[in-house]
């Protein structure tokens, strides 16, 4: 038995869409191997799948596609329902009941409730929300009585540990996925044709496509040791499956696929693909081991000079401009979608805007040469006319006009047109006064952007108008980075992680969290929260690694500083290299950088105003630096200050501020650090210089709006 590609269905029978953990994964190795990917609903999965193997099959290769849920019951079942002992029956019963939308929701349980209904005794399925109402469906399976049936599969004796498929509710049960399941699987079969055969009901030597039923658990120590490298357990499964099955000598895979059962058995129950020889699949896997990816950034790349001690702003800046580096996934989008992506490769015009020299306005189109003077002119008008998306074949003679409308290609001998405002007409000759400006209201071939012109460089961050620009240059797609995965962690004993619950007086609710989480939405990246963990060594090691997996660059808040309760810090200095900049600035001053498997972390303060002021100034920068952005610039303007300040040398300052209706800057009433209602008075911060400063109403200053 040999296939050139291995697809792993991990399935699901959520009633919404879902993603991550527990929800519907696929993998693929061997030909069109790819990245576990995540599909929010079974009908994006189905579609995907479906995609997959008409690339395969368009290229002649045998794809094998394993799915996690039982392919057939225990055997009377098909019987009962369909009249027929065979699972395959069963399957195209199925494919007529279940009803499964776009979005998820589906009615399994009201099936299963009316297949209780049908056949004698309570049950066989169970297992429901209790909210449903389904008397036909008992809640536990303790509540069923006479069952016709066996509890258990056949192959089940061999995998004690698989769940019964009559269970439909909780946790790992597979009776709903295998409901469902059956249901699309049959629907996939059916518009395959004689390229498909479901293993082991069918002979599947000739099939291009082979379903089979499969149980990622005969893998588990390797997904256990190899769950780290990915986003969650499932992702794990898929791929490693796929690659156990896509390792596999020929010869063994048939020996897996030739299980030591009766024909009656595998026709109505069907087998696991590897059910008690697991061993020959784990083996499928030798020298598969997950590939990875060395880190870019060299582990001492935060480390500042020997001897620097408070680091003044624009060098912190300058140093974390030249230590990072731009993420390497690209992918093609369609420009419609690329909006707020950066590209990756410049936009070069594939067609000139506009492609051809045309008409500014709605009038009368000529040769100007014939007219230099004053006039008035009267020209007798050609017959027809030029409208924007129905050109004027014929050329316009020298002394004669033709009736032009706006977006119009200028027809051969028309240069110039005349506005229709000012002329008179009587449709067969056309008056004006002179003299006409020689190509007035008329648009150059090119004059905006010209063919093979670079018009949007690489690094830009893609606006709403630079969509118009693209798709008018003629590009139907464009390369972007993949969007920064940004991790927010808040770490501190004293911090509640969810809003709203109990609090003790010593205790403080997270705030830093979701403001950080919702910046780095704005700002256009992806926000992956990282929730908080108490200032526990252990725990915050687990949870960075975790942030490793699932993001690009992490920034962290609280114990950032270099105090005994300071864990963060003290963490990332024995196992990250960090280095802690002290920067000249207020507020905010520690700043800790360091690298954890790899990834970059951004320790900002834990108080919430020093931790914006941090992220906006340093955070900002640096995470736009990755994304594959080009450095962004604050935006600044210089306003008169409505306030009085004097400030000593030696750092930096940045005042809360807003622009009063004056057009000067006031600031917050208090400096005080932990005044966060003093951020959302905000718009904008005053940036004191480095050196001293004597503010006084109506000294000019700097501010920057906040900008998100
Ligand atoms: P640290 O950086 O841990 O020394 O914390 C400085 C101050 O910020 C302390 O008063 C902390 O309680 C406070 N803080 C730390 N993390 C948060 C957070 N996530 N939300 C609000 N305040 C915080
Ligand atoms: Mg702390």
């Amino acid at each position: 038995m040999n296939f050139d590609s291995v697809i792993i269905l991990d399935w699901s029978a959520a009633a919404k869409p879902t993603r991550g953990k527990d929800s519907i994964w696929i993998g693929q190795a061997g030909a069109g191997a790819a990245a576990p990917v995540n599909p929010a609903t079974r009908a994006e999965a189905m579609a995907l799948l479906r995609g997959r193997i008409a690339a395969a099959r368009a290229k002649g290769l045998r794809v094998l596609v394993g799915a996690d849920f039982p392919f057939g019951y225990p055997q009377g079942f098909a019987a009962a329902l369909t009249g027929q002992d065979r699972a395959l029956a069963l399957w195209g019963w199925l494919m007529g009941q279940v009803q499964d939308a776009p979005d998820n929701a589906n009615n399994r349980f009201d099936l299963a409730a009316r297949i209780n209904a049908q056949l004698p005794g309570v049950g066989p399925f169970w297992g429901r929300p209790s909210g449903l109402d389904l008397p036909d469906l008992p809640e536990k399976g303790s509540l069923r009585a006479d069952m016709p049936f066996a509890e258990r599969r056949v192959v089940e004796a061999q995998e004690p540990k698989a769940q019964p498929v009559w269970k439909l509710f909780t946790t790992g049960s597979v009776g709903s996925q295998a409901l469902l399941g059956i249901a699309h699987l049959a629907r996939l079969r059916a518009d395959l044709g004689a390229d498909c055969a479901v293993w082991p009901f069918e002979p599947s030597g000739a099939a291009g496509v082979v379903l089979a039923e499969v149980w990622p658990s005969l893998l588990a120590e390797q997904v256990a040791a190899a769950e780290g490298l990915y986003p969650c357990k499932d992702a794990a499964q898929v791929d490693l499956l796929a690659k156990a099955l896509a390792g596999m000598a020929p010869g063994d895979l048939a020996g897996l696929m030739a299980p030591d059962a009766a024909a009656g058995v595998l026709a109505e129950e069907g087998w696991i693909l590897g059910a008690g020889k697991a061993d020959a699949l784990r083996a499928g896997l030798a020298g598969d081991l997950p590939a990875l990816t060395p880190p870019r950034l060299r582990n001492d790349c935060f480390a500042m000079p020997q001897g620097v001690d408070w680091v003044p702003v624009d060098e912190a800046l300058a140093r974390l401009r030249s230590v990072l580096v731009p993420l390497a996934r690209t992918e093609t989008l369609p420009v419609a979608q690329a909006g707020g992506r950066v590209l990756a490769a410049d936009a070069v015009a594939l067609r000139s805007n506009p492609p051809r020299a045309n008409a500014a306005v709605d009038g009368y189109g000529f040769a100007r040469h014939a007219l230099t003077g004053e006039g008035p002119w009267t020209l007798p008008l050609v017959p027809g006319r030029a409208a924007a998306g129905q050109p004027f074949d014929g050329a316009v003679p020298a002394g004669q006009a033709i009736r032009i409308l706006t977006g119009a290609i200028l027809p051969q001998g028309v240069d110039t047109v005349v506005l229709e405002e000012d002329c008179a007409t009587d449709a067969a000759r056309v008056a004006f006064d002179g003299p006409v400006k020689p190509g007035i209201n008329t648009r150059r071939a090119g004059e905006d952007v010209a063919e093979g012109q670079v018009a949007l460089r690489k690094g830009r961050v893609l606006t709403p108008p630079d969509l118009a620009l693209l798709s008018a240059l003629g590009l139907a797609q464009v390369q972007v980075h993949a969007p920064l995965r940004v991790g927010v962690l808040s770490t501190g004993d004293e911090i509640i992680a969810t809003p709203g619950d109990p609090a003790l007086p010593h205790q403080i609710h997270d705030a830093n969290r979701p403001m950080l989480l919702e910046l780095i939405r704005r700002w256009g990246f992806d926000p992956v929260d990282l929730g908080h963990v108490a200032d526990d060594p252990r725990k915050i090691a687990a949870r960075l690694d975790k942030g490793a997996r699932l993001a690009d660059v992490m920034l962290t808040s609280g114990g950032a500083s270099a105090g005994d309760e300071d864990h963060v810090s003290h963490l990332l200095r024995t196992r990250g290299s960090l280095s802690s900049w002290r920067i000249a600035m207020k507020p905010g001053r520690p700043l800790a950088l360091a690298l954890w498997r790899g990834v970059p972390v951004l320790g900002l303060p834990g108080n919430p105003v020093a931790a914006l002021v941090c992220a906006l100034i340093f955070g900002r920068p640096a995470l736009a630096l990755m994304a594959g952005a080009d450095w962004p610039q604050p935006a600044a303007f210089t306003v008169p200050a409505a306030f009085a300040k004097r400030k000593k040398a030696g750092r930096r300052e940045y005042l809360r501020a807003r622009i009063n209706t004056m057009g000067q800057a006031e600031v917050f009433a208090s400096e005080g650090s932990g005044r966060i209602s003093g951020l959302s008075w905000a718009e904008g911060l005053v940036e004191l210089p480095d050196g001293a400063a004597e503010i006084t109403p109506g000294s000019a200053v700097r501010f920057l709006p906040f900008g998100f």
